[in-house]
């Protein structure tokens, strides 16, 4: 039976230990979330996100643009919170909108600022091994196997999903640990023997019980990032968590799993960015 790591405990450690770091602090970090639209999924981040940052001790600001604002509306908001002195952290909160560019978006934020480092600065300092702002899930996986003592080093790691937010970063991060790293998508030939290669498997696909446990190296260690609302309104990630516990090493659950994380690293980030910007 595989063990289970707690994202949710391991999240709850990272930001006590910034709430402790920001005691006392006069001037702290500033967050600034920008939500284009409706987005019900979004609100709920976007509130959860804020939530945090009070529990950490950082100021958390949304700043709310309607559906049709449009690119150039964003991008001014944009500017305007570069400027900022008091925001060391600046975001917009993905889906956006039809007919925005999410590339123009990223790449409008100030690096130094970009605490979800998808700006092309921070990718490429990310695959050249360089120091910058890291996407926060990948940055909290990363951050859970280090904290489980999981060795890396030498082993094989499968990613199933080839996103900008999840997929790529992890692989380069795996790469930078010297794992063996293979990056599988939708057009993978064989996909569960290819998995069943893995030491670790990661999997960000946005599928209900896709792997199943046939598909998983016994002692594995399993990455679920996928969150999924199933029809009777429970959360599930991409694994069959039944099958896949039986025979992984170790798995992460869904919820209480890669979700916390993402968040918690995104205060680190933000604190990092802060750090930087009043050094
Ligand atoms: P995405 O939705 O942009 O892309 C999905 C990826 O899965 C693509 O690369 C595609 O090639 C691959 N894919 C699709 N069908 C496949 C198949 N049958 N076999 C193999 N690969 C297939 O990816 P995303 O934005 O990284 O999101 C993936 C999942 O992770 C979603 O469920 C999302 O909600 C979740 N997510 C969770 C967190 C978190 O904090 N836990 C953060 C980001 C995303």
């Amino acid at each position: 039976m595989a063990s289970i790591l707690s994202g949710r405990e391991y999240a709850r450690e990272v930001t006590g230990a910034i709430r402790k770091r920001l005691e006392g602090v006069v001037s702290g970090p500033g967050l600034a979330v920008v939500l284009v639209g409706d987005d019900p999924a979004s609100a709920v981040y976007v509130a959860a996100k804020r939530k945090a940052c009070r529990r950490a001790g950082i100021k958390g600001s949304v700043f709310r643009l309607p559906p049709d604002a449009g690119e150039e509306a964003v991008l001014e908001t944009l500017v305007a919170l570069n400027n900022d002195p008091a925001i060391h952290g600046v975001l917009c909160q993905l889906p956006l909108p039809p007919g925005i560019d999410r590339h123009r978006i990223a790449s409008a934020v100030l690096p130094e600022k970009d605490v979800d480092g998808f700006h092309p600065v921070n990718v490429g300092r990310l695959w050249r091994g360089e120091d910058g702002l890291v996407p926060c899930t990948p940055l909290g996986m990363i951050g859970l196997l280090r904290h489980n003592h999981i060795q890396l080093e030498g082993r094989n790691a499968v990613i199933i999903g080839r996103s900008d937010i999840v997929g790529k970063p992890m692989a380069a991060l795996l790469l930078r640990e010297n794992c063996t790293v293979t990056l599988a998508h939708s057009k993978t030939a064989d996909l569960p023997h290819l998995s069943k290669t893995a030491d670790i498997l990661v999997t960000a696909v946005g599928k209900p019980g896709m792997v199943r446990g046939n598909w998983v190296k016994p002692g594995a260690v399993v990455l679920d990032v996928g969150i999924n609302r199933l029809e009777n309104g429970a959360l599930a990630g991409d694994a069959c968590f039944a099958e896949v516990e039986a025979v992984a090493g170790a798995v992460t659950p869904v919820p209480g799993g890669i979700g916390p994380l993402t968040i918690a690293f995104l205060l680190q980030n933000t604190v990092k960015a802060w750090e930087r910007l009043t050094s």
